[in-house]
Protein backbone atom coordinates (compact mmCIF):
# COMPACT_ATOMS: atom_id res chain seq x y z
CA UNK A 1 0.00 0.00 0.00
CA UNK A 2 1.50 3.30 -0.62
CA UNK A 3 0.25 6.09 1.92
CA UNK A 4 0.88 9.20 2.25
CA UNK A 5 -0.61 11.63 5.05
CA UNK A 6 -0.64 15.75 4.11
CA UNK A 7 -1.78 17.86 6.13
CA UNK A 8 -3.24 20.53 3.89
CA UNK A 9 -4.57 24.19 4.55
CA UNK A 10 -5.04 26.49 7.57
CA UNK A 11 -6.58 24.02 9.76
CA UNK A 12 -3.56 21.27 8.91
CA UNK A 13 -6.80 18.79 7.97
CA UNK A 14 -4.71 15.24 6.97
CA UNK A 15 -5.48 14.32 3.53
CA UNK A 16 -4.68 10.79 3.05
CA UNK A 17 -3.53 9.78 -0.44
CA UNK A 18 -4.01 5.52 -0.73
CA UNK A 19 -2.61 3.69 -3.57
CA UNK A 20 -1.96 0.09 -5.19
CA UNK A 21 1.22 -0.48 -5.37
CA UNK A 22 0.86 -3.07 -8.72
CA UNK A 23 -2.07 -1.48 -10.56
CA UNK A 24 -1.46 2.41 -9.14
CA UNK A 25 -5.07 2.89 -8.67
CA UNK A 26 -5.42 5.45 -5.92
CA UNK A 27 -7.99 7.15 -3.68
CA UNK A 28 -7.53 10.14 -1.91
CA UNK A 29 -9.32 10.89 1.22
CA UNK A 30 -10.28 14.23 2.69
CA UNK A 31 -9.06 17.02 -0.10
CA UNK A 32 -9.17 20.04 2.35
CA UNK A 33 -6.83 22.27 0.32
CA UNK A 34 -3.36 22.84 -1.41
CA UNK A 35 -4.59 20.25 -4.23
CA UNK A 36 -1.07 20.92 -6.30
CA UNK A 37 0.70 19.83 -3.33
CA UNK A 38 -1.67 16.83 -3.73
CA UNK A 39 -1.70 16.07 -7.27
CA UNK A 40 2.71 16.30 -6.76
CA UNK A 41 2.80 12.99 -5.16
CA UNK A 42 -0.10 12.02 -6.93
CA UNK A 43 2.51 11.75 -9.90
CA UNK A 44 5.43 11.03 -7.66
CA UNK A 45 3.88 7.75 -7.51
CA UNK A 46 2.37 7.31 -10.87
CA UNK A 47 -0.95 6.78 -9.29
CA UNK A 48 -4.36 7.47 -11.26
CA UNK A 49 -7.16 8.72 -8.64
CA UNK A 50 -9.94 6.60 -9.26
CA UNK A 51 -12.42 8.30 -5.75
CA UNK A 52 -12.00 11.14 -4.09
CA UNK A 53 -13.27 10.26 -0.75
CA UNK A 54 -14.98 12.64 1.76
CA UNK A 55 -15.12 11.84 5.62
CA UNK A 56 -17.66 14.65 6.51
CA UNK A 57 -19.05 17.97 4.96
CA UNK A 58 -16.20 20.49 6.91
CA UNK A 59 -14.54 23.07 4.40
CA UNK A 60 -11.30 21.52 5.50
CA UNK A 61 -11.99 18.43 4.70
CA UNK A 62 -14.18 19.19 1.49
CA UNK A 63 -12.65 22.74 -0.22
CA UNK A 64 -10.62 21.67 -2.22
CA UNK A 65 -12.72 18.34 -3.94
CA UNK A 66 -13.82 19.92 -6.89
CA UNK A 67 -10.33 21.02 -8.15
CA UNK A 68 -8.80 17.61 -7.36
CA UNK A 69 -12.27 16.47 -9.45
CA UNK A 70 -11.48 18.25 -12.30
CA UNK A 71 -7.92 17.36 -12.48
CA UNK A 72 -8.73 13.70 -12.00
CA UNK A 73 -11.85 13.03 -13.14
CA UNK A 74 -12.49 10.31 -10.42
CA UNK A 75 -15.78 10.36 -8.13
CA UNK A 76 -16.83 12.51 -5.15
CA UNK A 77 -18.19 10.21 -2.27
CA UNK A 78 -20.09 11.04 0.64
CA UNK A 79 -22.76 10.34 3.04
CA UNK A 80 -25.80 11.73 2.31
CA UNK A 81 -26.66 13.14 5.62
CA UNK A 82 -24.37 15.45 5.32
CA UNK A 83 -25.16 17.26 2.34
CA UNK A 84 -26.86 20.00 3.88
CA UNK A 85 -23.80 21.09 5.29
CA UNK A 86 -22.34 21.03 1.87
CA UNK A 87 -24.76 23.90 1.20
CA UNK A 88 -23.45 26.02 3.78
CA UNK A 89 -19.53 26.14 2.83
CA UNK A 90 -20.26 30.06 2.30
CA UNK A 91 -20.96 30.05 6.03
CA UNK A 92 -18.43 27.22 7.44
CA UNK A 93 -15.30 29.53 5.12
CA UNK A 94 -16.79 32.68 7.14
CA UNK A 95 -16.42 31.15 10.79
CA UNK A 96 -12.89 30.36 10.12
CA UNK A 97 -12.08 33.35 7.46
CA UNK A 98 -11.56 31.52 4.41
CA UNK A 99 -12.47 32.18 1.26
CA UNK A 100 -15.72 29.90 0.11
CA UNK A 101 -14.80 27.32 -1.92
CA UNK A 102 -17.35 27.45 -4.53
CA UNK A 103 -20.36 24.49 -5.17
CA UNK A 104 -19.18 21.03 -3.93
CA UNK A 105 -21.48 18.60 -6.27
CA UNK A 106 -21.55 14.91 -4.89
CA UNK A 107 -21.39 12.28 -7.32
CA UNK A 108 -22.21 9.08 -4.74
CA UNK A 109 -23.23 7.99 -1.70
CA UNK A 110 -21.47 6.26 0.67
CA UNK A 111 -22.53 4.22 3.94
CA UNK A 112 -22.74 1.67 6.54
CA UNK A 113 -21.21 -1.24 4.78
CA UNK A 114 -20.45 0.52 1.59
CA UNK A 115 -16.71 -0.32 0.59
CA UNK A 116 -14.27 2.04 -1.06
CA UNK A 117 -12.01 0.10 -3.59
CA UNK A 118 -8.20 1.40 -5.05
CA UNK A 119 -7.16 -1.89 -7.18
CA UNK A 120 -6.60 -5.01 -4.89
CA UNK A 121 -7.36 -2.19 -1.68
CA UNK A 122 -10.38 -2.38 0.12
CA UNK A 123 -11.78 0.07 2.45
CA UNK A 124 -14.75 -0.30 4.92
CA UNK A 125 -17.11 2.61 5.41
CA UNK A 126 -18.34 2.94 8.93
CA UNK A 127 -21.09 5.39 9.95
CA UNK A 128 -20.28 7.06 12.39
CA UNK A 129 -22.25 10.08 12.96
CA UNK A 130 -21.62 12.33 15.58
CA UNK A 131 -19.11 15.35 14.65
CA UNK A 132 -21.45 15.95 11.72
CA UNK A 133 -24.56 13.82 10.85
CA UNK A 134 -23.08 12.19 7.91
CA UNK A 135 -19.50 11.76 9.42
CA UNK A 136 -17.90 7.59 7.78
CA UNK A 137 -14.61 6.54 8.57
CA UNK A 138 -13.06 4.01 6.06
CA UNK A 139 -11.17 0.96 7.74
CA UNK A 140 -8.72 -0.88 5.63
CA UNK A 141 -9.00 -4.53 7.32
CA UNK A 142 -6.29 -6.32 4.88
CA UNK A 143 -3.74 -3.35 6.91
CA UNK A 144 -5.96 -2.92 10.10
CA UNK A 145 -5.60 0.93 9.25
CA UNK A 146 -8.04 3.36 10.42
CA UNK A 147 -9.05 7.17 8.35
CA UNK A 148 -10.69 8.28 11.30
CA UNK A 149 -11.94 11.82 10.26
CA UNK A 150 -12.73 14.13 12.96
CA UNK A 151 -14.47 11.44 14.93
CA UNK A 152 -11.74 10.47 17.19
CA UNK A 153 -8.03 11.84 17.94
CA UNK A 154 -5.65 10.88 19.59
CA UNK A 155 -6.65 11.51 23.51
CA UNK A 156 -9.84 13.54 22.07
CA UNK A 157 -12.56 13.21 19.82
CA UNK A 158 -14.86 15.23 17.59
CA UNK A 159 -16.56 18.89 18.50
CA UNK A 160 -20.18 18.09 18.82
CA UNK A 161 -21.24 21.79 19.44
CA UNK A 162 -21.19 22.34 15.75
CA UNK A 163 -24.58 22.54 13.31
CA UNK A 164 -25.72 18.33 12.96
CA UNK A 165 -23.47 17.61 16.08
CA UNK A 166 -24.59 14.97 18.56
CA UNK A 167 -22.04 14.37 21.46
CA UNK A 168 -24.88 11.21 22.43
CA UNK A 169 -24.17 10.17 19.07
CA UNK A 170 -20.46 10.59 18.49
CA UNK A 171 -20.09 8.58 21.90
CA UNK A 172 -22.53 5.69 20.23
CA UNK A 173 -20.14 5.69 16.84
CA UNK A 174 -17.24 5.43 19.48
CA UNK A 175 -18.13 2.73 21.30
CA UNK A 176 -20.27 0.86 19.05
CA UNK A 177 -18.09 0.85 15.81
CA UNK A 178 -14.56 2.06 16.61
CA UNK A 179 -13.96 0.04 19.96
CA UNK A 180 -15.46 -2.54 18.26
CA UNK A 181 -11.99 -2.29 15.55
CA UNK A 182 -9.11 -4.89 17.09
CA UNK A 183 -6.29 -3.13 19.56
CA UNK A 184 -3.69 -2.76 17.30
CA UNK A 185 -5.51 -0.69 14.42
CA UNK A 186 -3.63 2.24 13.31
CA UNK A 187 -5.74 4.95 13.80
CA UNK A 188 -4.98 8.48 11.09
CA UNK A 189 -7.08 11.58 12.58
CA UNK A 190 -8.51 13.97 10.45
CA UNK A 191 -5.83 16.26 12.32
CA UNK A 192 -2.95 15.92 14.25
CA UNK A 193 -0.77 12.66 14.86
CA UNK A 194 -1.44 9.11 14.58
CA UNK A 195 -2.83 6.56 17.55
CA UNK A 196 -3.81 3.15 17.70
CA UNK A 197 -7.21 2.06 18.88
CA UNK A 198 -5.72 -0.05 21.73
CA UNK A 199 -3.95 3.42 22.49
CA UNK A 200 -7.45 4.99 22.78
CA UNK A 201 -9.32 2.66 24.43
CA UNK A 202 -6.14 2.45 27.12
CA UNK A 203 -6.19 6.32 27.61
CA UNK A 204 -8.68 8.51 25.90
CA UNK A 205 -10.57 10.19 28.53
CA UNK A 206 -13.69 9.73 26.16
CA UNK A 207 -13.48 6.16 25.85
CA UNK A 208 -13.51 4.84 29.38
CA UNK A 209 -16.85 3.64 29.46
CA UNK A 210 -18.94 5.74 31.13
CA UNK A 211 -20.03 9.44 29.66
CA UNK A 212 -18.52 12.62 30.11
CA UNK A 213 -19.71 16.01 29.16
CA UNK A 214 -18.70 17.28 26.10
CA UNK A 215 -15.03 18.34 25.08
CA UNK A 216 -14.00 21.89 25.36
CA UNK A 217 -13.69 22.83 21.23
CA UNK A 218 -9.80 22.64 20.82
CA UNK A 219 -9.68 23.84 17.37
CA UNK A 220 -12.20 25.35 15.09
CA UNK A 221 -14.12 22.87 13.19
CA UNK A 222 -12.44 19.54 14.61
ZN1 LIG B 1 -14.82 18.51 11.09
Amino acid sequence: MIHEILPVGPLQCNCSIIGDESTHEAMVIDPGDEIESILALVRKHGLQVKQIVITHAHIDHVGGAMKLRAATGAPILLNQNDYALLKMLDVQAAWIGAPPPGKVQIDQNIGQADTVKAGSLTANVIFTPGHTEGSVCLYFPAEKKLIAGDTLFAGSIGRTDLPGGSFEKIIDSLHDKLLALPDDTLVIPGHGPQTTIGEERESNPFLKGWRHTPPAPLQRLR
